[in-house]
């Protein structure tokens, strides 16, 4: 019976738990963030870079972005 050894033992794999989810988080992060900065294009699916106005392929621009709300009057 060692309370101070089971407890230490206990943080150990708590740590060691916690450093694998810290380097799963931090391989999978790159990867979302390379995901966001692109986009498909509507009309050709080419896949561009968010940075450019307008698609590399086909010139769709990517400006009428917003949803268009249409309202019937
Ligand atoms: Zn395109």
């Amino acid at each position: 019976m060692n309370a101070i050894g089971i407890s230490g033992g206990l943080l150990a794999v708590i740590f060691a738990i916690a450093l694998v989810l810290f380097f799963r988080m931090r391989r999978l992060r790159p990867q979302m963030a390379g995901y966001a900065t692109q986009r498909m294009c509507p009309a050709c699916g080419l896949i561009t870079p968010r940075s450019k106005a307008a698609c590399l392929e086909c010139g769709k621009s990517f400006v009428s972005d917003p949803p268009v709300r249409q309202i019937h009057k």
